[in-house]
């Protein structure tokens, strides 16, 4: 199967971040020609004149299954937010997850996103529809203690059956996540991390969303939640952790020396008015991996990459007081490689 897109503005991405005007042409799953004329033939053409042909974006935290809750849970505080969010969450069928996921992969893929990353329960639900979808997935099934979930069993152990279930799916990876340190005690924490590093498999994970569950956690263990993290020997570069919204210097000098990457979730922190800014520049500065995440359809009403990336651009410099931090070319990059 060869496909021609013909004559676009070809936004590659490459070492130079180049924008060549042409034909782009791929080969059953391989791109074979970037820019200059195609003169053969083609089983299926595309005509792309005046359009952008772009990489496809990288969604790096949602909740998909959530898209419908778009719009319910508007305008309230973060505790009311919460309590309502658990009490429609807790009524829902599989169905309704089936449906969500559905609802969310149509509206990334509209919107330029070929790969998700996930993080929730019943991800065996969500993996069937994704692979319908059509869509790449990376699923992370959540973790959390066993004494505070509604999970039947063991969550760590519900995540490594749902591995079982769907290695080796051609667009799917699937893995395990963990709610966060406010509900993951060291053994959970450890047990998740050592199956993602038996595995090699990414590890999605909420990280200091709020400034409440910092100094809780500082309270019960003296140490803020990266610091703790490294003291239990759970830092590891397969985590990517959203928001990341309320870090010490030294906790984003841990993250880098771990190879850790986080994924910007902006528009989901003004929504909830969570507070705290993502430390852009000193993640880059320090070696830590920075991505884009839309968080899921109630914290967001929205899973546009394009929109993300343009408030979280508009964040940085507001908070900063600086227009040249985050520039669109690496707002892109984030999104893209
Ligand atoms: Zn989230």
């Amino acid at each position: 199967m060869l496909t021609a897109i013909r004559d676009g503005y070809i936004v590659t991405q490459n070492d130079k971040r180049e924008v060549i005007r042409g034909d782009l042409v791929i080969q059953d799953e391989r791109i074979v020609q970037v820019g200059g004329k195609y003169n053969g033939i083609a089983d299926r053409e595309i005509d792309a004149k005046g359009d952008i042909v772009m990489p496809g974006m990288i969604n790096t935290h949602t909740h998909v299954a959530m898209s419908v809750m778009k719009g319910v849970v508007d305008d309230l505080t973060f505790g009311d937010f919460l309590d309502k969010v658990f009490k429609i969450d807790s009524d829902r069928t599989d169905r309704d997850l089936d449906i969500g996921t559905r609802l969310g992969c149509m509206e990334m893929m509209r919107g330029g996103t070929t790969t998700f990353m996930d993080l929730y329960y019943s991800e065996d639900v969500i993996a069937k529809a994704t692979m319908d979808a059509g869509i790449r997935g990376v699923l992370c099934w959540c973790a959390l203690d066993e004494d505070k979930t509604t999970q039947t069993g063991n969550p760590v152990d519900n995540a490594k059956r749902f591995y079982e279930q769907f290695k080796g799916s051609r667009k799917l990876i699937p893995s395990i996540g963990l709610q966060g340190v406010y509900v993951c005690n060291e053994e959970t924490c450890v047990r998740a991390v050592d199956f993602a590093r038996e595995k090699d498999l990414p590890l999605n994970f909420h990280l200091s969303e709020t400034r409440g569950e910092v100094n809780d956690l500082k309270k019960q263990q003296g140490l803020r939640p990266v610091e703790w993290l490294d003291k239990i020997g759970a830092l590891d570069r397969r985590m990517v952790s959203a928001h990341s919204a309320w870090l010490t210097m030294n906790e984003v000098r841990l993250m880098g020396a771990a190879g850790m990457s986080v994924s910007l979730c902006a528009v989901s922190n003004m929504k909830l008015a969570t507070g705290g800014v993502a430390p852009v520049p000193e993640f880059l500065q320090n070696g830590v991996n920075v991505t884009i995440g839309t968080d899921s359809n109630n914290t967001n009403n929205s899973l546009d990459m394009f929109s993300e990336m343009k408030i979280a651009g508009l964040l940085h410099k507001s908070a900063r007081w600086d227009a040249t931090v985050t520039p669109a070319q690496q707002l892109l990059d984030f999104c893209t490689i």
